[in-house]
């Protein structure tokens, strides 16, 4: 689907092309092409959502903290916060009865994991390294259970392969957080595990997983 709009995009352009080329307009045919080549990029990355979901029933479980939202400890949809600042990933909450079961964390691409480590906000947390549209990005899984995740740094994860586990709730393996899933995705191929940024200009290092999850 995504393929045939590009083309059908590609096609009725190119006809308003052949127009303006006969036509007294300043702008060039190259420039008209060249913001045409931009505006297919860009469209193309908006309707890809090619990557797996990490968790079952994801789309269901983004209830609580969304991409982007703004907290504070004293406005924040979760009691209590620690946190200040735009949240730079998406939350995926547990389903009641998951509390006291294994939940299954899963890649959403293809791509070696980078780092895997305790950190304060996270408990367990690991960095995958992954490209999307020929551009790299860096994937953050935060509050996992560390020693149920057999894969070590520089072995691949393929997409869709099971990683490991969620941490229990209020544990270490949280870092004292409700279980879920935090999964951040940063654009470049540096290590960033910042859960919460300060300005709207970082908080556009990140991508919004669910533009580009798999339903
Ligand atoms: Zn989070």
């Amino acid at each position: 689907m995504k393929k045939l709009l590009s083309f059908i995009l590609t096609i009725c352009t190119l006809s308003l092309c052949a127009c303006s080329s006969s036509s007294p307009f300043s702008t060039t045919v190259d420039d008209i092409a060249e913001s045409i080549d931009e505006f297919t990029i860009d469209l193309d990355f908006e309707l890809d959502k090619n990557l797996y979901a990490p968790i079952v029933n994801a789309s269901e479980r983004v209830t609580v903290k969304p991409f982007g939202i703004f907290v504070t400890p004293t406005s924040s949809p979760v009691s209590p916060e620690v946190f200040y600042g735009y949240h730079t990933g998406a939350d995926f909450e547990i389903f009641p009865e998951e509390e006291n079961q294994d939940v299954s964390i899963y890649s959403i691409c293809t791509g070696p994991l980078i780092l895997k480590r305790f950190a304060t906000g996270y408990g367990g947390v690991i960095v995958q390294s992954c490209s999307i549209n020929n551009e790299k990005i860096t994937v953050v899984y935060g509050h996992l259970k560390l020693n149920s995740i057999s894969t070590e740094v520089n072995q691949t994860l393929i997409e869709g392969q099971y990683i490991g586990l969620l941490g229990n709730g209020y544990s270490e393996e949280t870092d004292n957080e409700r279980k879920h899933l935090h999964l951040g995705i940063h654009k470049g191929d540096e290590i960033n595990i910042l859960g919460y940024v300060q300005s709207e200009e970082q908080l556009s290092e990140w991508i919004n997983p669910m533009e580009i999850l798999q339903n």
